[in-house]
């Protein structure tokens, strides 16, 4: 399924099976996770360099081999640049992302860098692993920049939050959780996966946050979540585009509060996710879509029709 350019509906095309150059693998796609980045591609909120197939949660077979492997979005590296030397390879200045400038996992095939696979960890059905790969190490390096906040908020309850929630829980952290108002699947999702509140964004919690993640692409979130923090607590937008944010007063951010964004990912957040998910352990609620769908699928999570993650599945 190719996205020939912003606003073009996804089309399917026949390829030949695409020549795996030397480092590359050559990977029969069983399940490739839908993410909210590549509805900023379709939409124009992200350079797109050209015809390409997205997806960048991809759980394959490396052809010809017993191999499960997992391609996330950092496709590849420079590994020269200030950042990729000094352990930040998610800001490296020439990185290429997985079905954005390397054509993605909403196919039959991919090709991808071995260096840049993670491993799969065995109990996770393809369907169930996809979205560890985005949605989840994503999520987790995000929960990493709160340090050890005890009070956290989950801002836009989808596919990330619904994994990060779990892992946050489990290491002891209280967990609220905020939704588009009236979205009782997410907020009931929310409660089931062990938030002790669910409620509507613009709602304050029952505490002061000591930090809040915000997986919801909306600007207006910010001063929101700043609104619902304690003073010294940290606000992380987790997605790769927002609108814009609106202006606040500066009192919100008084009293050393923080707020950042975080940017891609390192495969050490990768392994480090993926070896963690397991023990957990990490379930994912998946809603599974055909090859073809996948321009549907785009769209029902653009309308939040599904609570948890969308993948799909050649
Ligand atoms: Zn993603
Ligand atoms: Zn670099």
């Amino acid at each position: 399924m190719v996205l020939d350019a912003p606003g073009r509906p996804l089309r399917p095309v026949e390829r030949d099976v695409p020549e795996p150059g030397p480092g590359e693998l050559l990977l029969e796609v069983r399940a490739c996770g839908v993410c909210r980045t590549d509805l900023h591609l379709l939409d124009g909120e992200l350079a797109f360099p050209g015809p390409r197939v997205l997806g960048h949660q991809i759980v394959g077979v490396v052809a010809g081999e017993d191999r499960r492997v997992g391609v996330p979005w950092l496709g590849w590296t420079c590994g020269e640049c200030a950042f990729c030397t000094s352990g930040r390879e998610n800001l490296c200045v020439r990185a290429r992302f997985t079905g954005r400038d390397i054509d993605g996992g909403f196919a039959e095939h991919a090709v991808a860098d071995e260096r840049f696979c993670l491993p799969i960890p065995d109990g996770y059905p393809d369907l169930q692993a996809a979205p560890l790969l985005c949605a989840g190490l994503i999520g987790y390096r995000a929960l990493r920049m709160c340090g050890d906040a005890q009070r956290l908020g989950l801002y836009g309850f989808g596919a990330a939050a619904h994994l990060i929630c779990q892992v946050a829980v489990w290491e002891g952290r209280r967990v609220c959780a905020f939704t588009r108002a009236g979205d009782e699947a997410a907020q009931a999702l929310a409660r089931e996966l062990g938030a002790e509140w669910a409620g509507a964004s613009e709602d304050a919690p029952p505490e002061p946050l000591d930090a809040a993640l915000i997986f919801a692409p909306a600007g207006a979130l910010v001063p929101a979540a700043l609104r619902a923090l304690a003073p010294g607590g940290t606000v992380v937008c987790a997605g790769i585009h927002m609108s814009d944010i609106p202006s606040f007063p500066y009192e919100l951010l008084w009293g050393e509060r923080t707020v950042r964004s975080v940017a891609n990912l390192t495969r050490d957040d990768g392994r480090e996710f993926l070896a963690l998910a397991p023990q957990v352990p990490v379930r994912t609620h998946v809603t599974e879509y055909a090859l073809a769908d996948a321009g549907r699928a785009l769209e029902d999570l653009r309308a939040g029709r599904f609570a948890g993650a969308a993948v799909v599945v050649p």
